[in-house]
């Protein structure tokens, strides 16, 4: 796919740059509530989105995240790449606030 066209699937919406973690028994991953340093709060674009694989080694790239099953449900990229079986990651927040209502 064009890089473009690739790249305008992201919505912006800043999940994938979240904070995760593994927990529960089966382990799932868990989105937190916090972010990346780098992660603009207000726009959700990255702040060093050039060089961000070198600032920060362990910031993936959709494909690698999407193998790792750390992209949210709802995202594009899941849409358009995942395999019928992806298991995405829990939103954290989300799911707290779920049970508070
Ligand atoms: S979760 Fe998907 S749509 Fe949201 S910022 Fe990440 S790549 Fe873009
Ligand atoms: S470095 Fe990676 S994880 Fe951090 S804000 Fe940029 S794209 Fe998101």
């Amino acid at each position: 796919m064009d890089t473009a066209i690739h790249e305008s699937l992201c919505r912006r919406c800043g999940t994938c740059c979240r904070n995760k973690v593994l927990a529960g028994s089966p382990p799932r991953v868990f989105i937190l509530a916090t972010a990346c340093q780098y992660l603009n709060p207000d726009d959700h674009t990255c702040l060093v989105y050039r060089d961000r694989h070198t600032v920060r080694p362990d910031c993936l790239d959709v494909f690698a995240a999407l193998k790792q099953g750390l992209l949210p449900g709802d995202c594009p990229y899941v849409a358009a790449y995942a395999p019928p079986d992806y298991v995405p990651p829990i939103d954290a927040v989300a799911a707290a606030q779920e049970t508070l209502e």
